[in-house]
């Protein structure tokens, strides 16, 4: 028996490729909550991966050639479809990613945020005309598609990781081929299923899923068609990807990992911090690349924040996340678990203290208890690897100096958050963080309207904002001589 949406229509369970259903659904998609299967995809490979940009590179000139108004209107047209069927994509979230039905709605919404932002940025994507070095020549600059985009994305964020990359890409005029995580397939295919609804014409949108990400990864950066590889996911990938794009030297946008720290100044307003870790640490079980992974607390306030935190945390409620009031899911998948449990281990076996958790639920299967560790220290695994789990490893610290020294001491630079509320820290810490955002007095940064993306090996590229389209677009300068 399967656990699906009620709304079959959003039910796909076959890649969506040149505007057709393509592939026998042989993989299963289970629930992580209870095991269950909610549907199957196919295991599509290379030969797929091909046809998909093939189908891309077809559909790029009529879509490119579009008005800017013309495109708008269909991205428009389906982020009100993705509004409209909010509940049962959130409800397909739920059951194949795990993470609570209130996350999985916020997700939706998050994810049709930027196709309404991209759908109103599709008619301001504009030139230059610049000062002109002859008077019989005027200099033009244009921005103009890139061309075919090939999208690899992960399961914590089924839909917003999607929309976050093609909505831009498509407002400009890319077409746009995406192999979404197998984990998470479906969420993929129902955005697919309303893509088509809204108008795109065929390959303009395509999905292809399989299990051999390698071989569909090896096709996306090398098929010639392909002008821009556009991933988030591991550093680990992400170096592979960079590498095998360089034989084409074909442009690529990384979001990798990350490493973030947390850090509480004497200063902080205490409360805000305690709420603002909450947030940033047991959002969606901790499986983001943004969640607070070290949280240094200044020696003042050291023992008032653990007792907070500590807290706060025992009001967390585990449990599947289609049931009411549970604030943790389990995680994606043992091995998750296995690499929360190594972590901690590591941390204890060296002299970290459990106030919170430490254990695997007795839920079983996946699910963890909400943990906080105490005494943490820059030798242990959790202050170098990103946990990825409900882990709040705290650390203390004396000076402002030493919290800037610890922060950065890591190859990842994707967010950081400190909470304080001197004016003059505020300035000195956040200029001195090598991190591409930093959230102060907030752990919360996400938004469809900043430039959401990392420094170091986190990553380059933008995504959100006004910069988020520029991936996707070249720059052509005209000279315009003979006047
Ligand atoms: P995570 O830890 O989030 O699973 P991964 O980087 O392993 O991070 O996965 C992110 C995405 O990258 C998934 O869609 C996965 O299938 C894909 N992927 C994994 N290995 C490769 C690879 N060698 N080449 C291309 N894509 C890959």
């Amino acid at each position: 028996r399967m656990d699906g949406p009620t709304d079959p229509a959003l039910h796909l369970m076959q890649a969506y490729i040149d505007g057709a259903l393509v592939g026998e659904p042989t993989e299963p998609v289970t629930d992580p909550a209870t095991g269950r299967l909610v549907g199957r995809v196919p295991d599509l490979g290379a030969e797929h991966a091909a046809q998909a940009i093939d189908a891309a590179q077809r559909a790029f000139r009529p879509w490119a050639a579009k008005t800017a108004k013309e495109r708008s209107a269909i991205l428009r047209r389906w982020f009100d479809l993705v509004i409209a069927n909010k509940e049962e994509l959130a409800l397909l979230m739920t059951r194949e990613q795990g993470k609570p039905l209130a996350e999985a709605r916020g997700e939706i919404d998050y994810a049709a945020s930027f196709i309404e932002f991209y759908a109103e940025e599709a008619k301001r994507v504009s030139g230059d005309t610049l000062p002109t070095h002859r008077a019989d020549a005027r200099i033009l600059v244009l921005r103009q598609p890139a061309g075919v985009v090939a999208a690899i994305t992960p399961w914590n964020f089924p839909a917003a990781m999607i929309t976050r990359k093609c909505a831009p890409a498509l407002a400009v005029g890319c077409t746009f081929v995406v192999k979404p995580a197998m984990e998470t397939p479906l969420t993929a295919l129902a955005l697919a299923r309303l893509a088509e609804e809204a108008g795109f014409p065929k390959g303009v949108f395509n999905v292809v899923t399989g299990q051999d990400a390698a071989a569909i990864g090896k096709v996306f950066t090398s098929h010639p068609a392909v002008r821009v590889v556009s991933f988030t996911g591991s550093t680990e990938v992400g170096k592979i990807l960079m590498s095998q794009a360089a034989a084409g030297v074909k442009r690529v946008a990384l979001e990798l990992g990350g490493n973030a720290p947390f850090i509480v100044f004497d200063d902080a307003d205490l409360d805000a911090a305690v709420e603002g870790a909450m947030v940033s640490k047991y959002r969606n079980m901790g499986q983001t690349c943004v969640c607070a992974n070290r949280i240094y607390v200044q020696s003042g306030v050291y023992d008032a924040f653990l007792e907070k935190l500590t807290r706060a945390v025992s009001r967390l409620k585990v449990g599947s996340g289609t049931e009411e009031g549970v604030t943790q899911g389990p995680l994606i998948t043992l091995e998750a678990v296995e690499k929360v449990e190594r972590h901690l281990g590591d941390a204890v076996s060296k002299g970290a203290r459990v106030l919170a958790g430490g254990k695997r639920h007795a839920l079983g299967g996946s699910f963890f208890e909400p943990t906080v560790v105490a005494d943490v220290t820059q030798d242990m695994a959790v202050a170098r690897e990103e946990t990825f789990g409900p882990v709040a490893p705290v650390f203390r610290f004396e000076t402002e100096q030493q919290a800037i020294e610890y922060a950065n001491a890591t190859e990842f630079g994707l967010a950081a958050y400190f909470y304080a509320r001197d004016v003059g820290r505020i300035f000195r810490v956040a200029e001195a963080l090598e991190y591409g955002m930093v959230g102060i007095n907030s752990g919360l940064i996400s938004t469809e309207l900043a430039p959401f993306g990392g420094v170091k090996e986190s990553g380059h590229g933008r995504e959100g904002s006004q910069r988020g389209v520029d991936e996707f677009v070249d720059i052509k300068y005209l000279l315009v001589a003979g006047i």
